[in-house]
């Protein structure tokens, strides 16, 4: 079995490549390089191009015998999402019907997506279990769920089984040091945070500290880039075997406010990390924390890394090591 893995240049692609090559599972790579480093693809059988390129994508589903897509590539920025978002319509939705539907003609049954929490938008409690109402706040949210839903028919009709993982907030690197997270801009809070670290910047605004929690500042459940990695070789698994399209969300179940995350930095890096208030971002729902129960007993899915002070551990050691990314 082949795996076609789309946007495995990218942060979460690529530390899933790694797991997947601990699993002697054998899959070549798509991803246009425009937010993904060619330097976390080096060593893979690896196609530089658009999802929507159609010829690209026939070339490679005959050359390589794919019979499984995990597919990452999306523009994923919910900010830019909210200015931009025909961009979110043509990259993530155009872009995912051309692969969906090359993956239905090459017979493929197999497909695992990556999708997120905020397709729930403000949800009225937490934990967040997948039967919450889907009502996304921003088109990043709204075209990764427009995803799920064409998934969702395209088993009715063709029998493409699907997968969607919807993620919290992805954290950490692999413990290595070998590859991690490199956006640019980045507007993650633990990589913004080591950079203050780091000297790359004078200080964190922490966008608002009067929503209603215990120290005012927004809580999120943060989960380590390599056990999302293992949910989705789970997946692929789940579909082999049982061959059941589903749901699932990936977190720990465990909310971190702002200021927790950035104590969290400051012990890690033992370095005094200097934060301002700043106003709220828009958007930005107060708590978000999901239930994992789902996938912990139909994917047998269980996360080695949960804590944050591991996850923010690993992370500093690829921003300590590459302080300007994959530019090093
Ligand atoms: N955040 C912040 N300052 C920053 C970046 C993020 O206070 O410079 C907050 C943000 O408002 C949210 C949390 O940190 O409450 C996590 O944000 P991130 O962008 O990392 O992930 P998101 O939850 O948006 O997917």
């Amino acid at each position: 079995m082949t795996i076609l893995v789309t946007g495995g240049a990218g942060y979460i692609g690529s530390h899933t490549l790694l797991y997947l090559k601990q699993k002697n599972e054998s899959f070549v790579v798509l991803d246009s390089l425009q937010t993904g480093h060619r330097k976390a693809v080096e060593g893979t059988t690896f196609y530089e191009g658009d999802l929507a390129d159609a010829d690209l994508l026939d070339k490679i589903f005959t050359e390589n015998e794919i019979s499984a897509v995990i597919h990452f590539a999306a523009d994923s920025l919910v900010g830019e999402s909210m200015k931009d978002p025909l961009k979110y319509y043509e990259n993530n939705v155009i872009g995912s019907y051309q692969l969906i539907k090359k993956a239905v003609e090459h017979e493929v049954k197999k497909f695992v997506f990556s999708s997120t929490a905020a397709t729930y938008g403000e949800p009225e409690s937490v934990p967040i279990t997948e039967d919450f109402p889907t009502i996304p706040t921003n088109p990043y949210g709204e075209t990764k769920l427009a995803i799920e839903k064409m998934l969702k028919w395209a088993d009715a009709a063709y029998g493409l089984k699907s997968i969607c993982l919807r993620y919290f907030n992805a954290a950490g690197a692999d413990p290595e040091g070998s590859i991690g997270e490199d956006h640019q801009p980045e507007s993650h809070l633990i990589p913004i945070v080591l950079q203050v670290a780091l000297g790359q910047r004078e200080h964190v605004s922490m966008f608002g500290d009067d929503y209603p929690t215990e120290d005012g500042t927004c809580i999120r459940d943060y989960i380590h880039v390599l056990d999302l990695a293992q949910a989705h070789y789970l997946a692929l698994q789940r579909l082999e075997g049982e061959g059941v399209s589903g749901v699932y969300n990936l977190g720990n179940g465990n909310g971190f406010s702002v200021k927790q995350v950035i104590e969290t930095c400051k012990a890690v890096t033992g370095i005094d990390i200097k934060s301002l208030t700043a106003p709220r971002r828009t958007g930005d729902p107060a708590v978000l924390i999901a239930s994992s129960n789902k996938a912990r007993t139909e994917l047998g899915w269980n996360p080695d890394y949960s804590r944050l002070d591991t996850m923010v551990t690993h992370a500093w050691n690829w921003h300590r090591n590459h302080p300007n990314g994959y530019d090093d």
